[in-house]
């Protein structure tokens, strides 16, 4: 049985929305990440934060990054990263939800997610078994089952009928691992042979 194999690098769209009691609102607001960071350094010492905005009224919150940290202690590289407003450090900072959670509570997840889909090896179209494996940039919050789903055109019940008749295995940890989130890792092997819309799945599949 030939297999089609494809990696699917996962990355998410929205980073966390912190809920903060907004003092110009008046009541819990969420608040976005600006991209933006604020250094302050007084003497030796330096406070960094990611700045947040409300919503509603723009009015701003502080996500503690260094605290009257020594300047010493930080990397020159990475002081000037964040003094340039680095992106790619913005985003990882952004998307550390447990570092917000720690700060503020409550926070508002996203399940949306870009999905880079690529080919590896030859494609070859009379192919009746596909394995996909998941890259992910950073954890997301999106259940495995409704990744699939949305990706593959697929019905949830359908996967698990699949995944009960062994025709979908997943590694590690199975079935369970479909109503988890996606994780870094996993491969799936889906069984098509059987399946009368197999070109419409490798389709999708491919992208
Ligand atoms: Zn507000």
């Amino acid at each position: 049985m030939s297999t089609l194999r494809i990696l699917w690098t996962i990355a998410p769209e929205i980073a966390p929305r912190p809920l903060i009691n907004c003092n110009r609102c008046g009541t819990v607001k969420a608040y976005r990440c600006s991209d933006k960071f604020r250094v302050n350094a007084n003497g030796k010492r330096i406070d960094v934060w990611l700045i947040y905005r409300c919503i509603d009224c723009d009015n701003s919150w502080n996500f503690g990054i260094f605290e009257r940290r020594n300047r010493r202690d930080i990397e020159s590289v990475l002081l000037a990263a964040l003094e340039s407003n680095d992106p790619v450090l913005a985003r990882r900072y952004a998307f550390d939800i447990v570092a917000l959670r720690n700060k503020v509570g409550r926070v508002e997840e996203f399940s949306d997610v870009a999905v880079h889909k690529h080919w590896l090896g030859d494609i070859d179209e009379t192919a009746t078994a596909l394995e996909i494996r998941l890259a992910l940039e950073m954890p997301i919050a999106l259940r495995l089952d409704r990744l699939l789903a949305g990706e593959l055109g697929i019905s949830r019940s359908r996967l698990q009928a699949m995944e009960e008749k062994r025709l979908l295995a997943v590694a590690p940890d199975g079935a369970t691992a479909l109503r988890r989130p996606a994780r870094d890792g996993t491969t799936l092997r889906i069984d098509l042979a059987g399946e009368l819309d197999r070109p419409a799945i490798i389709s999708a599949a491919g992208g």
